[in-house]
C-alpha cells in the first residue's frame, strides 16, 4: 500500500486497526486480480477509513470502490450506546450524519475518483443491485437482524472466484458481539459457497467457492 494512502488510513476517525486494515487491502488486491474489472463494495463506511483500504486496492487494480453507507449510524452508535461520538450528531436534524466527514476523508486521501459514495439504506440499495463484486466487505449494523440481512442481499454479489470479507467476527463471545459470527461468517462457511482464505484480529476473509 502506498504510504501516502496508509498515512490517510491510519489517520482517518473510524473502526479499523491497521493490521486488519493491511489485510482488507491485501484482500481487495487480490479479488480485483482475480475477478478483473468488478468492482469492490463496502457495507458500512463510517467516516471512510476502510473505505481508503479498500480504495487503495480498488486504485491499484483499475476499478472502483462503492461504499454504501446511509451515514445515520448503526444502533451502536446512537446516543446512549458504546460506540457513539457525540460530535457526529447533524444538531439541525438531531440525527448522526457521517457523510460530511467520510467526503473529506476520501477528498484528502485523494481517492475520489476511485470511492464512490452510495448514501442509502443497505437492504434498499441491495434490491436494485445487479453488479457481481470483486469482493464484498460487510461491516454494517451489527445486531442480528441488519447482519442476517446483510448476509442475505449481499453474498449473492459475490462474484465466482470473488471475495467476501467480515469485519468483527468474534468467535468467542468474550471477545465481542456475536451477530457478525452467527449470522454472517457462520453461514457463509456452512454453505458451503465460501471458504475461508484468511483471519487477521476479527476480519475473516472468505472466497467463493462454488
Ligand atoms: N468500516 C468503518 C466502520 C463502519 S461502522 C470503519 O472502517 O471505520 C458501521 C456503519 O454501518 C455506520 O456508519 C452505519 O451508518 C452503517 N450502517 C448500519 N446499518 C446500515 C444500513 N442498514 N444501511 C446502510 N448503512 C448502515
Ligand atoms: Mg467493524
Amino acid at each position: 500500500m502506498s504510504p501516502e494512502l496508509l498515512d490517510a488510513a491510519l489517520a482517518a476517525r473510524g473502526f479499523m486497526p491497521p493490521d486488519e486494515g493491511l489485510a482488507l487491502f491485501r484482500a481487495g488486491r487480490d479479488a480485483a486480480a482475480a475477478v478483473p474489472g468488478a468492482p469492490l463494495l463496502e457495507i458500512g463506511s463510517y467516516c471512510g477509513k476502510s473505505s481508503i483500504y479498500l480504495g487503495a486496492a480498488a486504485r491499484d487494480g483499475d476499478t472502483v470502490l462503492v461504499a454504501v453507507d446511509h451515514h445515520r449510524g448503526s444502533e451502536e452508535n446512537q446516543p446512549g450506546w458504546e460506540w457513539h461520538e457525540p460530535d457526529l450528531v447533524d444538531p439541525a436534524v438531531g440525527r448522526m450524519d457521517t457523510l460530511p466527514i467520510f467526503r473529506r476523508t476520501v477528498h484528502d486521501a485523494g481517492l475520489e475518483g476511485t470511492v464512490v459514495a452510495l448514501v442509502g439504506d443497505s437492504p434498499t440499495v441491495a434490491r436494485f443491485w445487479t453488479t457481481p463484486c470483486a469482493l464484498v466487505f460487510i461491516d454494517g449494523g451489527h445486531g442480528a437482524e441488519p447482519a442476517a440481512t446483510d448476509y442475505r442481499v449481499w453474498t449473492p454479489h459475490v462474484a465466482p472466484g470473488g471475495l467476501l470479507a467480515i469485519h468483527d467476527v468474534f468467535p468467542d463471545p468474550a471477545d465481542g458481539g456475536r451477530a457478525p459470527y452467527e449470522q454472517i461468517y457462520r453461514p457463509a462457511v456452512d454453505s458451503g459457497r465460501f471458504s475461508e482464505v484468511s483471519a487477521t484480529g476479527s476480519l475473516r476473509v472468505l472466497r467463493r467457492v462454488d
